[in-house]
C-alpha cells in the first residue's frame, strides 16, 4: 500500500493543546513531528491513526539546544542536523555527533526530530542507543503535568515505550559531559539503518576505566544496554585483553535476528569487534587524544 488510510488532521498551537487533543481523541490519535517515520508507516498501513495531531509548528517551545554546563538539554523538535552542527555537541558530546553523522542522509536529518526518533522506539534507530550510553532522561508532559523518565526505563519493546498514550516527549537531558565517548555503526550503504551499532561513554580514573555505559542498536527487539560488558570493563586498564573479554560478553548479551542486514552470528561478531573499537576511541578522547 502506498496511500494512508483516511484520517483527521489537527494542528496543535502549544504543547498544552497537543496534550488536550490527545486526551480528547483517545487511543486513535497520534502525534506527528517531522513525519519521517510515521508517514511511511501510514503508507504501508503499519499505522492507521484516526487523528493525526501535528506538533511541527511548536518550535518556540520545543526546538533548542541548551548547554547548562552540568547538563545538556535538547528540545524534542530539534532536528538531527542541528544536533550534528551544534558546537557543544561536537566538542563535548562527541558520541552524539558520531551517531548523527551516520543517521540516514541530509534530507532525513533536515526534517527528522530528536523527539520523533526517541518516541518511535525503533530498535534499529541510533539515538536511543546513543542516549542510553549518555545516561540520559527524557521529559514528558501529559494531563497530570510533567515527569521525567530515565532512558533505561523508556523502551519496553519494538516500537513501544513506557510513555502513556496522552504524553508528549518535550526534551532529552544528558546529565553531564562524559570524559570520552564514541559511536560506531556498520550499515550496508549510506542511508541504511544499522546492522549493528554501539555507543560508549566513559570516565577514566588515572589509568583505569572508572565508569562506563554502553548502548547497543539494531541487535535486539529493543534498544539494549550492555551491562555485563560495562561490569567487565569497570576498574580495568584499557587494552586489547579487556576489550576482547568485554566484546565476548556483549556479543552474548545482545539478541539479534537474521534479516537482510545479516545473520545472527554476523551481527554478534559485529558487536564483538565494534565494542573494542568504540571503547578504544572513547578512551583516546578521554585522554585528550582526538581520533
Ligand atoms: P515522526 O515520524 O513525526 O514520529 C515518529 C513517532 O514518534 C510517531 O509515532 C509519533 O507519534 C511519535 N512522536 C513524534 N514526536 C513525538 C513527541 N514529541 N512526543 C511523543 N511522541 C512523538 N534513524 C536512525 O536513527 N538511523 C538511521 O540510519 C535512519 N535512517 C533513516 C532512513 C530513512 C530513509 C528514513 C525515512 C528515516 C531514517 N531514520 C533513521 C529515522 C529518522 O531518524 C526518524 O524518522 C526521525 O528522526 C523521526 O522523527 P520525526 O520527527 O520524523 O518523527
Amino acid at each position: 500500500m502506498q496511500v494512508p488510510a483516511r484520517f483527521e488532521y489537527e494542528v496543535a498551537g502549544s504543547v498544552r493543546e497537543a496534550v488536550e487533543l490527545l486526551e480528547r481523541y483517545g487511543e486513535g490519535a497520534r502525534l506527528i513531528a517531522g513525519g519521517h517515520s510515521l508517514i511511511p508507516m501510514m503508507k504501508l498501513r503499519l499505522a492507521a491513526p484516526e487523528v493525526v495531531v501535528d506538533i511541527s509548528g511548536l518550535d518556540s517551545e520545543l526546538r533548542y539546544i541548551e548547554d547548562e554546563g552540568e547538563a545538556l538539554r535538547i528540545g524534542a523538535l530539534t532536528r538531527h542536523r542541528e544536533v550534528l552542527e551544534s558546537p557543544v555537541v561536537r566538542e563535548r558530546y562527541t558520541l552524539l555527533a558520531d551517531a548523527e553523522r551516520m543517521i540516514a542522509d541530509p534530507l532525513v536529518r533536515n526534517m527528522g526530530t530528536i523527539g520523533g526518533d526517541l518516541a518511535n522506539a525503533d530498535p534499529a534507530e541510533d539515538l536511543p542507543a546513543a542516549f542510553v550510553a549518555l545516561d540520559s532522561e527524557v521529559v514528558v508532559r501529559g494531563t497530570n503535568g510533567e515527569r521525567t523518565v530515565h532512558i533505561d526505563d523508556l523502551y519496553v519493546g519494538p516500537y513501544e515505550t513506557s510513555l502513556d498514550h496522552g504524553e508528549v516527549l518535550t526534551e532529552v537531558r544528558v546529565p553531564r559531559s562524559p570524559g570520552g565517548s564514541a559511536y560506531s555503526k556498520v550499515k550496508r550503504k549510506t542511508g541504511d539503518y544499522a546492522a549493528a551499532a554501539i555507543g560508549v561513554a566513559l570516565s577514566m580514573g588515572g589509568d583505569e576505566i572508572e565508569s562506563i555505559r554502553i548502548g547497543l542498536c539494531g541487535v535486539g527487539s529493543r534498544t539494549l544496554r550492555a551491562s555485563g560488558a560495562e561490569d567487565a570493563l569497570t576498574g580495568e586498564r584499557p587494552g586489547s585483553e579487556a576489550y576482547s573479554r568485554a566484546g565476548e560478553i556483549a556479543a552474548e548479551e545482545c539478541d539479534p535476528i537474521e534479516d537482510a542486514k545479516g545473520s545472527v552470528e554476523y551481527k554478534r561478531d559485529l558487536v564483538r569487534v565494534l565494542l573494542g573499537r568504540t571503547v578504544a576511541r572513547a578512551v583516546e578522547r578521554a585522554s585528550g587524544r582526538e581520533v
